[in-house]
């Protein structure tokens, strides 16, 4: 019998496997607890489960584990780098950052992907798998076990595409807010997607209160498919429909990712072209970031990141310029992983 990956399962799940096993309802809650409050690594750890039982659940089912490969620790502010290594060997990255309101951590949720924007490192190897929920989970439990840090806000913002992934993420932010397990509050969740119009228009549907962080980078569609592929699939007129659709649905605004690039997409034409664009969906936020220089990429941090950033603002657009943390390890997203391969 193959066993199953019991992280992995919803609270509903456990009970039912639980009551399949001839046990009381209440003992699934109990099981629960062990493994997402007190996050157990073996189930002979769970004192209150009586020895049949314990021997029945190692007959049945795994708990999933990760281990941390390297891990490198910011000297300028703390920021925290992990990479982990999964039960197949295949690894990815997660990052604890701590900001004045609190801990972020940012996690993976594919090993690699497909997007294949020209500007990231997580996408040069190509696509390997999907991170199953309990591998999403893992990266939470580990970092906070390994930093002593509770984590307060959690981006998915790290190797993959979230909504390409759509199944195993949704289970995993279910198991994650719910009540007998972490119980963290999905709109301290934000997710971050390269664009897929289909699944915002399905988890608008949901209203589960969490941010929608769209990677967006340029605001025409002959430049934005210059350098993101998907934006052939959905152009920026329908993904600005969806995400408006998003925000009349949820009530959230949505946050707008723009790396600035030297000479790509920095000048003011490109801010007249962005406000253009975004206008229609205001209230929104543009996360201004100055691009992270990749080894396999040609392009170049902008210096306009400032100026660009008044321009946005004087035209009516909220936009920020994002702190940078772990500036002294940011070997940019992906980079620790396709270094480690
Ligand atoms: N696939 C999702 C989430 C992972 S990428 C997405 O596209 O949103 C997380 C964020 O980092 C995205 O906004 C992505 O565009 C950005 N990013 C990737 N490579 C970068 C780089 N070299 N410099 C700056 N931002 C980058």
């Amino acid at each position: 019998m193959e066993k199953k990956d019991i992280l992995s399962l919803s609270p509903g799940e456990i009970e039912e496997e639980l009551i399949a096993l001839g046990e009381k309802k209440f003992r699934g809650k109990q099981l629960y607890e062990w493994l997402h409050k007190k996050r157990v690594v073996s189930f002979s750890e769970c004192t209150n489960l009586s020895a049949a039982l314990i021997s029945k659940l190692d007959e049945r089912y795994f708990i999933n584990r990760l281990t941390i490969k390297r891990k490198l620790v910011s000297a300028i502010d703390g920021t925290t780098k992990y990479l982990y290594e999964f039960s197949d060997g295949e690894k990815a990255e997660t990052v604890m950052m701590s900001y004045n309101h609190g801990n972020s951590l940012c996690i993976s949720t594919q090993v690699g992907c497909k997007m294949g924007c020209s500007f990231c490192a997580s996408t040069k190897a190509g696509f390997v798998r999907n991170l199953l929920p309990s591998e999403m989970l893992l990266q939470i439990y580990e970092s906070e076990r390994d930093s002593g840090k509770k984590v307060e806000s959690l981006v998915l913002m790290g190797i993959g595409e979230p909504l390409d992934n759509y199944d195993n993420v949704l289970k995993f932010l279910g198991i994650l807010s719910s009540p007998e397990g972490t119980n963290l509050s999905l709109r301290h969740v934000s997710l971050s997607t390269c664009g897929l119009v289909e699944k915002i228009y399905d988890l608008a549907e949901l209203k589960l209160g969490l941010t929608l962080s769209v990677s967006l980078h340029a605001p025409t569609d002959e430049k934005r498919s210059a350098i993101m592929p998907v934006n052939k699939r959905y152009g920026t007129a329908e993904l600005i429909e969806a995400c408006k659709y998003y925000f009349e649905k949820t009530g959230r605004r949505i946050s707008f990712e723009f790396a600035l690039i030297s000479g790509v997409n920095d000048n003011a034409e490109t801010a007249k072209e962005l406000i253009r664009l975004l206008k229609p969906i205001s209230p929104c936020h543009v996360n201004l970031i100055p691009v992270n220089e990749i080894k396999e990429g040609p392009y170049r941090k902008s210096e306009n990141v400032k100026s660009f950033c008044s321009m946005l603002i004087k035209g009516g657009i909220n936009a920020t310029v994002r702190r940078t943390l772990g500036a002294d390890i940011s070997a940019a997203c992906g980079q620790l992983r396709r270094d480690n391969i």
